[in-house]
């Protein structure tokens, strides 16, 4: 839609409208410009698709989730080490800042299926959207017994 268009529909809309600002709240009565007289803010009809929480960003958000586990027990090994003085474990961080990489590669693949992951049948997202939040715990168990079982 052009600039023109949304500009036309918007002064149509705002031509019937009795309402608040948006921004400021003041009392607008039928509106001739789409600028809020009170404070100049610019006022755009729009139509919007409301936020929907699907197994997709269930899924995105063990994944970042998961993220911070790694960059929470790097940070962990880095800064105890630092703090007691002693020289830093790679052996310790190394495998984090692995996992990091490999899951930073699984937002990537992973935004990029989110019209696949849409398609699915609904059994396979309920799967999908329960593993994406049982996916941080799954991750640090990983992670902390690879440390217990290696150090
Ligand atoms: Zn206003």
């Amino acid at each position: 839609m052009e600039h023109a268009d949304k500009n036309r529909n918007t002064l149509s809309f705002l031509a019937h409208f009795e309402g608040p600002c948006p921004r400021c709240g003041f009392k607008l009565h039928h509106p001739t410009s789409n600028n809020c007289p009170e404070c100049g803010f610019i006022l755009l009809v729009t139509l919007k698709k409301p936020f929907q929480c699907t197994s997709w960003h269930l899924f995105l958000f063990g994944l970042i989730a998961s993220l911070g586990v790694c960059i929470d027990q790097a940070g962990l090994f880095f800064a105890a080490r630092v703090y007691q003085g002693s020289p830093i474990m790679w052996a310790w961080v190394l495998p984090e800042l692995f996992f990091f990489v490999l899951i930073a590669a699984g937002i990537v693949l992973w935004w990029k299926a989110r019209k696949w992951a849409n398609e699915l049948s609904n059994n396979s997202k309920l799967f999908i959207g329960a593993a994406g939040l049982v996916l941080p715990i799954i991750w640090f168990n990983i992670i902390f017994w690879l440390f217990v079982l290696t150090s």
